[in-house]
């Protein structure tokens, strides 16, 4: 029953976004989306699909090992390829460089603490910095972000960086909040995930997640 439940939301999503898209094709405002995995940002983007013109950012370099990097983001290449064919919609994905040295600089005096904590508030920030960058230089109207599907996530953090840089880009940029934990967003996501044979990771991404886990 709980399953059935489920999977009616998940037809009922994609049936409202197929719709839209047919209806209100280039008519919808420009987002920049900063994603973190392939797995996290199955039910998000199919969520916005219908709504923006969605251009997904993949900037991590808190991930480790490299190899990591790349599989999460061939992952996440796999999804969008699917909703493109699927809605026959034009979803761009940008590749960022990976800098893990200099990242793992802003993480390493925080390495011994828990997955929630200050290491993870300024691994946040630090990459959603680098999406309100690439908005500002590329001309987006609104910013935003997956991460928050995540329950390991928290939400405070998201907001706060997210509200401190619309104000540090003084209107330029608009920090765009969605609530995608509601209505068993994650659930929702990770049967969907099992569904397109979507890579799903065991660690949150750095070095002392991995050695943690
Ligand atoms: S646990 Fe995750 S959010 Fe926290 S610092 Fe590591 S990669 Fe970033």
């Amino acid at each position: 029953m709980y399953i059935n439940t489920r999977r009616w939301d998940i037809e009922r999503l994609m049936c409202r976004c197929s719709l839209y898209t047919k209806k209100k094709k280039g008519e919808r405002p420009k987002i920049l989306i900063h994603a973190c995995c392939g797995a996290c940002s199955v039910y998000p983007l199919i969520y916005l699909a219908c709504l923006f013109d969605i251009t997904v950012l993949y900037t991590n370099s808190n991930i480790y090992p490299k190899e990591e990097y790349d599989k999460r983001y061939e992952a996440l290449k796999k999804h969008i390829d699917f909703l493109n064919k699927t809605f026959n919609i034009e979803i761009k994905l940008i590749l960022d460089n990976y800098e893990y040295d200099e990242f793992r600089n802003y993480l390493l005096p925080y390495a011994d603490l828990e997955e929630g904590q200050i290491r993870c508030t300024i691994c946040i920030y630090k990459r959603l910095a680098r999406a309100f960058r690439y908005a500002k230089d590329l001309g987006f109207p609104f910013v935003s972000t997956i991460m928050n599907i995540s329950r390991n996530k928290k939400i405070d953090d998201i907001l706060k960086a997210g509200e401190h840089l619309e104000r540090e880009y003084k209107g330029e940029v608009n920090f765009a909040y969605f609530e995608f934990r509601k209505n068993n967003g994650q659930d929702i996501g990770v049967e969907l995930s099992k569904e397109e044979d979507i890579y799903r990771q065991d660690y949150c991404g750095c070095e002392f997640s991995r050695r943690n886990k």
